[in-house]
């Protein structure tokens, strides 16, 4: 495979961009080798500068749930575009979207946009602080909810692929406030909670975690998790800033019929534009600035052509939701096939999978927790990463990341993933 522009370009970003790139994992670090610099995208594909083509199993890591060229969403951006980039006062197309969001996802009664997952998750436990008038915060090892300081603390994605589970820059006084919990194990974080009388705000996690590779809940974690909450007056925060609109229209509280008091959201929400949220019971978002005291506030939130994007994602989402069932059944036939290749090549590996998410870990233990994530041979990863990407298949650079199919991945690109994977898999273990 020839990738002399991308090595070129690699090189000349490295002067001016901290590491060459605008996101860490994107530099394919943690699998020994050089970022691929794309030039176009359409259904199933990328194309690189040098001219080679990919099927996208990470999807601008999440939000191109439809594949990429929609022709409907991106309809909608030109159209926005014509009438104004920016206002920066309000538009129906808000209201549109509040509206939407509230009848998608019914535990979200009112929503304030922001422009990224971070901003989203950041300004909710502000907001749990703000409601609850406690400091602390319970999050849970492996999970990831952006960049903001009280997260990077045991955090899973990036920041466990490049060994920073806790960034310098983020002070001793700040992490004192975030307690750290495994994943799954419901006893553990009531421990945490009975130990910390009025002193927890809110419990934050992804309630399907992406960001140690795909990690669902057990059973009966998130409903444990919602009745601990209730019984000591903790907000409870469902991040579903991958999950939101991918496991389900209302994402994975309706998956496991759980309910949560705030919401994160981002990816999905703006079409492939930079958007988030965050929403939930109506007493606790109108504590939020103006109505409240929680102040929060954003320049171009709302934009009026991220909203249209965001908008057209989502009215499509609502109109065609047996686009779940169908992107769960293609995602459950790679799974499948990927299985059936680590079983007849004799291999022993864990892979997890729900909706249209899934990873495939290099260890024959079960995957529950960050624990058992770190488990995986990160070498064989790597390896096994590259031999992908040389077949055309684009997965994610990190073992600590999920991977996403979209509804553009027909039978015929999932034959080729699971016998590029049967390949890579034999070529990786060859002595
Ligand atoms: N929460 C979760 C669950 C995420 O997966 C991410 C990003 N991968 C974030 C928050 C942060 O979102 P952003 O990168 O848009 O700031």
């Amino acid at each position: 495979m020839d990738k002399t522009n991308s090595l070129k370009s690699f090189k000349r970003a490295q002067s001016h961009i901290p590491g060459g790139v605008n996101s860490p994992v994107r530099a394919f670090k943690a699998v020994g080798g050089e970022p691929i610099f794309m030039q176009s995208a359409k259904g199933a594909y990328m194309h690189d500068i040098d001219g080679n083509k990919y099927i996208d199993l990470i999807n601008s890591w999440g939000p191109m749930i439809l594949g990429h060229g929609k022709v409907q969403i991106e309809r909608a951006v030109i159209e926005a575009v014509k009438k104004s980039l920016s206002f920066g006062a309000p538009t129906n197309a808000e209201i549109e979207m509040a509206e939407l969001i509230a009848h998608m996802m019914p535990s979200i009664e009112k929503v304030r946009m922001v422009n990224s997952g971070t901003e989203a998750t950041m300004s909710a436990i502000r907001l749990g602080r703000g409601f609850t008038k406690r400091d602390k915060i319970i999050k849970f090892e492996g999970c990831y909810h952006g960049h903001g300081d009280s997260f990077l603390i045991a955090a899973g994605s990036g920041a466990a692929t490049m060994g920073e589970p806790d960034s310098p820059g983020v002070t001793k006084g700040t992490a004192k406030d975030t307690i750290t919990v495994p994943y799954n194990d419901l006893e553990k974080v009531r421990e945490v909670v009975m130990e910390n009388p009025d002193q927890i705000a809110a419990i934050i996690l992804e309630p399907i975690a992406g960001n140690m590779g795909c990690v669902p809940p057990v059973s009966g974690y998130l409903q444990g998790l919602r009745t601990l909450c209730d019984e000591y007056g903790v907000v409870l925060i469902f991040d579903e800033v991958m999950t939101g609109f991918r496991i389900s229209k209302a994402g994975a509280q309706q998956y496991y019929g759980v309910k949560p008091d705030l919401t994160t959201l981002g990816k999905i929400i703006g079409g492939g534009m930079p958007v988030g949220a965050y929403g939930g019971r109506a007493d606790i978002m109108d504590m939020v600035s103006p109505s409240g005291p929680v102040y929060q506030a954003g320049t171009l939130s709302g934009n009026p052509v991220a909203m249209a994007a965001g908008l057209a994602m989502l009215k499509y989402l609502n109109e065609n939701t047996e686009i779940y069932t169908r992107l769960e059944t293609m995602t459950e036939y790679i799974v499948q096939g990927i299985k059936l290749n680590v079983l007849k090549l004799g291999l022993k590996y864990t892979v997890n999978s729900v909706g249209s998410m899934f990873s495939l870990f290099f260890t024959d233990e079960k995957v529950i927790d960050f624990e058992g994530a770190k488990k995986s041979d990160l070498n064989m990863f790597g390896k096994y990463f590259n031999a992908m990407l040389n077949k055309g298949i684009y997965l994610a650079p990190s073992q600590y990341e999920t991977l996403f199919v979209s509804s553009a991945i027909d039978e015929i690109e999932a034959d080729l993933i699971i016998q590029a994977s049967y390949d890579s898999l034999k070529e990786i273990h060859k002595r």
